[in-house]
């Protein structure tokens, strides 16, 4: 299990990392805290000639709220960043409980929430909570830069719309109206373990009725998707387990997944059924988003 011969380019900028990207096209990967690259590349599933660090850019360090415009993620934070960032315990804990959900201690230390975002796998834990905070993603290539629904990004199974030159640099969750959101993961083991079904609910209370509500199911699509029957359905209606239960029935009807080592697409939509009721439970009764 050694890493092949690479060069390894160190770029000062994000537009430097992008015109490295677009000089060496498919011979390049960008690379930010490589729990990913680096596993692949070891296990042979992936050989690049060239490799463009993107990890020391301080340009995509950040977390800040902006008054006005949200709280800004910069796509370089590691998941024990964006765990332990003050700004988002404060305005999205659900954010931040759902970071501390993932992997182990020392991937948190080095994985990045734009990584995270990138490599697009079905299971992947921060593209729910994100996507039901509303949240955008802002993409900048070697030709210039634009903005996306963080839904708009994935294409398929570890696929997502980014040209070969393009890097996510930031991810905006705007001030929005939830009043409660909340990310629940169910793995095969308590921690360390991939997501079998995630979910994550935000909702936006108003004496005890449901304005608005999003529903987004991780690893039973071979993208995010939200459960937008179940959604409509709860619009308007008074919260309660009751209700909660039949928007789980409506979400799990809803989903796509297929049978693979760790669950059946049977026990899969069951447990969407269960995690999308209790998601809701606490996002709607916690107080907070
Ligand atoms: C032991 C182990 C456990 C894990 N557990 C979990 C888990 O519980 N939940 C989970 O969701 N994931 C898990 N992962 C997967 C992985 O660690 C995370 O997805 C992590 O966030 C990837 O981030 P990274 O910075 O290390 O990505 P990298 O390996 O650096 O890159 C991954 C991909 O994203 C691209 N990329 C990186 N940054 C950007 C950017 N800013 N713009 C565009 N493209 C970019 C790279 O080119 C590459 O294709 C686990 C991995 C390991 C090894």
């Amino acid at each position: 299990m050694y890493l092949p011969d690479f060069e390894y380019f160190n770029p000062d900028s994000v537009e430097e990392a992008c015109q490295l990207l677009l000089k060496y096209g498919s011979k390049a990967k960008a690379i930010a805290g490589g729990t990913d690259v680096l596993v692949k590349m070891k296990k042979e599933l992936l050989a690049p000639e060239v490799i463009v660090g993107i990890g020391q850019l301080s340009q995509l360090k950040k977390i800040e709220y902006v008054p006005g415009k949200g709280v800004v993620i910069g796509s370089g934070v590691t998941h024990n960043e964006v765990q332990n960032s003050k700004v988002l315990q404060e305005k999205y804990l659900s954010v931040s409980e759902a970071a501390h959900q993932m992997a182990n201690n020392q991937v948190r230390n080095l994985g990045t929430i734009g990584g995270n975002i990138s490599n697009a796998v079905p299971s992947a834990d921060m593209p729910p909570i994100l996507i039901a905070l509303d949240t955008t993603a802002k993409i900048v290539g070697a030709k210039g830069e634009r903005t996306l629904p963080l839904e708009d990004v994935f294409a398929g199974p570890n696929e997502t719309v980014l040209e070969h030159d393009e890097l996510i640099t930031e991810f905006v969750i705007p001030d929005g109206s939830f009043t409660g959101s909340t990310y629940m993961k169910f793995g095969l083991r308590a921690s360390g373990a991939l997501a079998v079904v995630g979910v994550a609910a935000s909702v936006q209370m108003e004496d005890g009725v449901i304005k608005d509500a999003r529903i987004v199911l991780g690893a039973v699509s071979p993208v995010p998707v939200r459960a937008k029957k179940a959604e409509d359905f709860l619009k308007g209606k008074p919260a309660g387990e009751e209700i909660f239960a039949e928007a789980g029935v409506i979400a799990s009807g809803e989903c796509k997944p297929i049978s693979d080592i760790r669950a059946s697409a049977e026990y899969r939509k069951d447990m969407v059924r269960v995690f999308t009721k209790r998601a809701l439970n606490k996002a709607a009764n916690e107080g907070h988003v």
